[in-house]
């Protein structure tokens, strides 16, 4: 093991480099004509990398804008000044544009990354990733969503509204991460959990409010860590008449539901937290893992074998540095991989294999620096070649690339086609506007569009309780209390809030996502102790919260 010093200038943070991770960059380096062409391990610390790779992912920045190609109007990831040609998905995905047209020499006198750059500035990009949508325009990243709109990165859904990662669900608004779940509201993590708001990892539940780690629970409010309960509020049993007496009263309000989610979050700071989320998990370490092993410092996946530094990223082998992929094996660097077999330094691709820095590239194999090519094989910066060919100068290049020390890095920050704060980047390493510009990297200020709305009335003057909104409110601009941004509430939506009898919302549809993040724990491990036996523990609970955080032995012991 050695211990380095990450090389970003405002970092400068110490990060070890293991033996695993030596045999990680052993077997991922390619071999050409019987040679190795070892992986350097890398230069940054795990922080500053992920940072550079979440930049390549905009979820929630949206544009209204023209195809490129047709001149027809799309909903896109890319803003209409966007410096990039941009095609509707299904356009893209046709035959009337060929990305080998594109295709130029290497240069072997100057960086790769500088010619890669100017690659993407002339082959389009495909404006947005929607699989089998329907009625869903506004849902990148999600797969067989219907009739749903601001619904990121999930799969299956139904009239799901402003949420993440909602597999299998349907009816909810505002959610993060909770699969099969149906007529939820606010809920952050939860599995399973039918007509509930404002719950944090419940699972297989039914009617609660403000709950947390409760499981098999039905009728509960405010309680934390139960297991199959019913009619209790502060973890104490009540009559079903106090039950609905108080469910009825703390939805009365904006104000009352935001007093009682506080008054909630207080009483469990009382109860001791589990240091990391793991079933069926051994010799791993980060948070929300199921079925691994040797996972180090992973987040929210299942199915990982030998595999460091990776998130969100399911049923993978012998990976490091990835996000938001599945299925994948033998991958460095990368994010948005499904399907990939031996890549380094690939973004939203799929079905590729032994390829190398190539960008929305699919179902191809033996890319260098390829961008938007689909069914390829044997081609560098969009430039056909002989296999024979290939194999003779992409060793050239990797030989320039060491040289300039681009060899084996993810790509610099500044070259991610997506505004700083308009990527995921943002949601977990903050920037002000300023630092942004320093590091020379792009700011998208947010002009309001709102259009065809009667009024603009600011969030606090909306009446009080959802009895009294009118249904004339959809044709209003509500200003966030929080941000000053303008915001719509849809038809859709009002009758969710009717029908859950929960007040409108007074912040914009981004602050309460960002609200929301709150509950999630940063992609990072603190060495801390347990709070009851002091014996060590990595947990992402920093070591300054003030959560108690137990061992998995003792949280076990407390709470069942
Ligand atoms: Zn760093
Ligand atoms: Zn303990």
């Amino acid at each position: 093991m050695t211990s380095n010093t990450c090389a970003n200038g405002w970092c400068h943070q110490s990060f070890e480099v293991t033996d695993e991770d030596l045999v990680f960059f052993s077997k991922v380096s390619p071999v050409f004509g019987g040679k190795k062409y070892a992986v350097p391990p890398p230069t940054l610390c795990p922080n500053c990398r992920q940072q550079k790779r979440l930049a390549w992912r905009n979820e929630r920045s949206l544009h209204k804008r023209a195809c490129d190609l047709t001149g027809k109007s799309i909903v896109s990831l890319y803003s209409t000044d966007a410096a990039f040609t941009v095609y509707a998905q299904d356009v893209w995905w046709g035959d009337s544009w060929d990305a080998l047209s594109f295709g130029r020499d290497i240069d072997l006198n100057r960086p790769f990354f500088e010619q890669f750059a100017e690659l993407m500035k002339i082959v389009p990009h495909m404006g947005m990733f929607i699989s089998h949508g329907e009625n869903s325009d506004y849902c990148p990243y999600s797969t067989d969503y219907k009739d749903s709109y601001m619904c990121i990165s999930g799969r299956k859904g139904e009239n799901i509204y402003y949420s993440f990662m909602l597999n299998d669900s349907r009816d909810c608004m505002d959610c993060y991460a909770c699969p099969q779940s149906e007529l939820c509201y606010e809920c952050v993590n939860c599995v399973h959990v039918y007509n509930t708001i404002h719950c944090i990892e419940c699972k297989n539940s039914n009617d609660l409010a403000f709950c947390m780690n409760c499981e098999s629970c039905q009728n509960c409010i405010g309680c934390y860590g139960l297991r199959q309960q019913k009619f209790h509020v502060f973890n104490k049993s009540v009559s079903e008449e106090e039950y609905h007496r108080l469910n009825l009263e703390l939805r009365i309000s904006s104000s009352a539901l935001q007093e009682f989610k506080k008054k909630a979050l207080a009483f469990f700071l009382g109860f001791p937290r589990r240091n990391a989320q793991m079933i069926n998990t051994e010799h791993s370490s980060g948070d929300y893992l199921v079925n691994c092993s040797n996972a180090y410092c992973c987040f929210l996946s299942e199915d990982l074998q030998d595999c460091a530094y990776v998130w969100n990223t399911p049923h993978s082998k012998d990976c490091a540095d990835i996000n938001y992929s599945s299925k994948t094996q033998l991958i460095y660097n990368a994010m948005s991989n499904v399907n990939s077999y031996a890549c380094i330094g690939c973004m939203g691709s799929w079905d590729m294999k032994n390829s190398l820095y190539c960008f929305q590239s699919f179902y191809s194999s033996d890319l260098f620096g390829c961008i938007g090519l689909k069914h390829k094989k044997y081609c560098i910066l969009n430039k056909e070649y002989t296999k024979e060919d290939y194999e003779t100068l992409v060793p050239k290049i990797i030989d320039m690339m060491q040289k300039n020390g681009e060899w084996g890095e993810f790509f610099p920050l500044q070259l991610s086609p997506f505004a700083y704060n308009e990527s995921i980047a943002h949601e977990f390493f903050p920037l002000s506007k300023v630092q942004a510009e320093e590091l020379g990297l792009s700011w998208e200020e947010h002009v309001e569009s709102v259009s065809g709305t009667t009024k603009t009335i600011p969030a606090d003057r909306l009446p009080d309780s959802i009895r009294d909104i009118p249904d004339d409110i959809v044709n209003w601009g509500i200003q966030c209390e929080t941000t000053g941004r303008i915001f719509r509430i849809v038809a859709q939506e009002l009758r969710f809030y009717r029908e859950r009898n929960v007040p409108v919302p007074h912040l914009h549809p981004h602050e309460r996502h960002r609200k929301r993040l709150r509950f999630i724990n940063p992609r990072k491990l603190w060495d801390r102790e347990c709070a009851k036996c002091q014996k060590p523990i990595s947990t992402s609970y920093a070591p300054e919260r003030r959560e108690i955080v137990y061992c998995e032995r003792c949280y076990l012991e407390t709470v069942y």
